[in-house]
């Protein structure tokens, strides 16, 4: 067995543990495994084991590796969850299948509008700043009903659900009590009528603690793949 298939098989026990401490399915949790700064053959090792979501944070690296892996296409989901600039919505439109970090509707609008038209519409989720961390990446959580229902109308998207990247927590309660007033959000936003199915949250060292609170898919990285270099 490969290395990064043997941590796959990790990353899924931890994943299925934490699900039956939390009295969850653990079908109802999504695992997308997160190949940024990874060469295609890292990818492929990993599709190979039968992980079929990845995501990529720096663009023209994610789409060279799509391009890269070509005869994997059918089979895979390519998931952005790097910051998207206005000059850059193109690529995503054109390349993924999934964006996960949508703050604002000027760049939801602009997805739409070149989202290909013999794709399926692009899923969307909306990146909230759900603890106000300091990167301010993402939307406030009290102007994200009103974002959601602006994004929702979009003819070329499909709005899933809300992603979060909050500031790393002390301890696991503390964690827990984050993803838990993201789980209060996105509750909160199906109440209002959105029909939100996903809740992208959790990241390597905070799975656990974001399946307690109620994470529909969680992002890991170096877990599976190992540490990544330093950013050049
Ligand atoms: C890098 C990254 C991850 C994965 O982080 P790990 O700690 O390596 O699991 C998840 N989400 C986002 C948005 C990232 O940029």
């Amino acid at each position: 067995m490969t290395t990064i298939a043997a941590k796959l098989q990790q990353v899924r026990a931890r994943i299925a543990t934490a699900c039956r401490q939390a009295g969850r399915n653990v079908e109802d949790v999504t695992l997308l495994a997160v190949s940024k700064t990874f060469g295609p053959q890292a990818v492929r090792a990993a599709a190979d084991a039968g992980q079929l979501d990845f995501g990529e944070n720096y663009l023209q690296e994610g789409v060279d590796k799509i391009a890269a892996l070509a005869d994997l296409r059918g089979r895979l989901r390519w998931h952005c969850i790097g910051p998207i600039q206005s000059n850059k919505t193109r690529l995503v439109a054109e390349h993924f299948d999934w964006a996960h970090s949508v703050e604002r509707l000027k760049i939801a609008e602009r997805l739409s509008a070149q989202r290909p038209a013999d794709r399926p519409p692009l899923n969307v989720c909306l990146q909230v700043n759900i603890d106000g961390g300091p990167t301010k990446s993402g939307v406030a959580p009290a102007e994200a009903l009103a974002l959601a229902r602006a994004v929702a109308a979009l003819p070329r998207l499909r709005l899933r659900g809300l992603m979060t990247i909050p500031e790393p927590a002390p301890d696991f309660e503390a964690a827990r009590a984050v993803h838990a007033s993201a789980r209060a959000l996105f509750d909160q936003m199906n109440a209002a009528g959105l029909g939100l199915d996903t809740l992208s949250m959790g990241m390597s060292d905070d799975l656990e603690a974001a399946i307690a609170a109620g994470s529909t898919l969680v992002r890991v990285g170096s877990a599976i793949f190992g540490a990544r270099p330093p950013k050049t």
